[in-house]
């Protein structure tokens, strides 16, 4: 045994004691870097699973940040978000925010964070976050939409119509836009009698660029004699549903035995009594079934509204003007439906 090992004065001794060392201290780091790889592994496993359990606090200031980390929990925001879970991807965002250093890598994330609190209603700071967006980046043209959202949503059309000039420059069509807007600040102006509204509304109806049935709707509230004379028979498809739920008393029946096809609406509703043989087809398929129906002695019909946008294919059981679900303007499809008579509807959509 002797002669395997060199002496301790042998210098061969000193080389095999280093070589030795070097071995434990490597084989000492790869397993304790392997316990902690599996450590951060586990925490992050625990840490996403926790997003699982409905009432559980996330307690995202125990986890340590990582760039491995940035992208599922974007993911995980957004779906948060898309599922209407805002607090947590709100918490999840500022996280991402609170710990990424370059405000271009945070920007995406900023986004994210101000249409979440577009969506959960948290205006001003859904406001504040756009504004910051746009600071760095002036011509960032969905931050320029959404804070334009911000606005109408708040009520400030000015400010909402100031968000269309950089759109303008960079070369966006803002013409339905714009239209919308201004329609929108006269709905709400205090400065106009109801009858200088009235007139401003009649001469907005010259232009197509403006939403015939939100102004249809807005006479009717306003003005009744107006609004019957400004009903136009090609339209009427587009304001079926706010016909349909007039009250009686509103109706102008001189208008509607003038028309053919508001007469079989009226026919139908119940509204308007007719001779069986003077009913002309209406061209609307629910209308002209609901008319079959009657003149085969079936009075148990009625119809049902649900509104869907042509831009996002979101069904809603509500009228918008703007999508709740992608901010899409002037994008609602009336679908209607005959569906079996359940009590006498006595509401009004206006
Ligand atoms: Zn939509």
């Amino acid at each position: 045994m002797d002669n395997i090992f060199p002496s301790y004065d042998d210098p061969l001794f000193s080389i095999l004691i280093i070589v030795i060392l070097i071995l434990i201290v490597a084989t000492s780091s790869y397993l304790l870097g392997n316990i902690k790889e599996e450590r951060k592994e586990k925490s992050l496993k625990k840490f996403l699973n926790r997003f699982n359990n409905e009432d559980y606090n996330l307690e995202l200031e125990e986890m340590p940040f990582e760039l491995k980390l940035v992208k599922p929990l974007k993911l995980l925001a957004l779906a948060f978000k898309n599922q209407g879970n805002y607090q947590r991807a709100i918490n999840l965002n500022i996280y991402l925010i609170d710990n990424i250093t370059h405000f271009q890598d945070k920007k995406e994330i900023l986004a994210q964070l101000g249409e979440t609190y577009l969506k959960a209603g948290f205006l001003k700071r859904a406001e504040v976050i756009f504004l910051q967006i746009l600071h760095k980046y002036p011509r960032d043209k969905e931050s320029l939409y959404h804070l334009g959202v911000v606005y109408e949503l708040l009520n400030e059309y000015d400010k909402a119509l100031e968000t269309i000039i950089p759109l303008k420059l960079l070369g966006e069509e803002t013409k339905y836009l714009e239209a919308h807007l201004k329609l929108n600040r006269l709905l709400i102006s205090k400065k106009l009698t109801p009858k200088e509204k009235v007139e401003e509304l009649e001469k907005l109806l010259e232009n197509n660029i403006y939403n015939y049935r939100v102004i249809i709707k807005t006479l009717f509230k306003l003005d009744l004699e107006s609004a019957w004379r400004n009903i136009k028979n090609s339209k009427l498809h587009s304001i079926l549903d706010i016909l349909w739920f007039l009250p009686f008393s509103n109706l102008n029946f001189d208008i509607i035995s003038s028309d053919k096809t508001l007469s079989a609406i009226f026919f139908a509703k119940g509204s308007l009594s007719l001779n069986k043989e003077k009913i002309e087809k209406s061209g609307i398929f629910v209308i002209d079934t609901i008319i079959s129906s009657k003149i085969g002695g079936s009075d148990n019909v009625d119809i049902t509204f649900i509104y869907g946008c042509r831009k996002c294919k979101q069904y809603f059981p509500i009228t918008f003007v703007r999508c709740p679900q992608c901010y899409a303007i002037d994008k609602i499809k009336i679908k209607e439906r005959v569906a079996e008579k359940e009590s006498q509807t006595g509401y009004s959509l206006l």
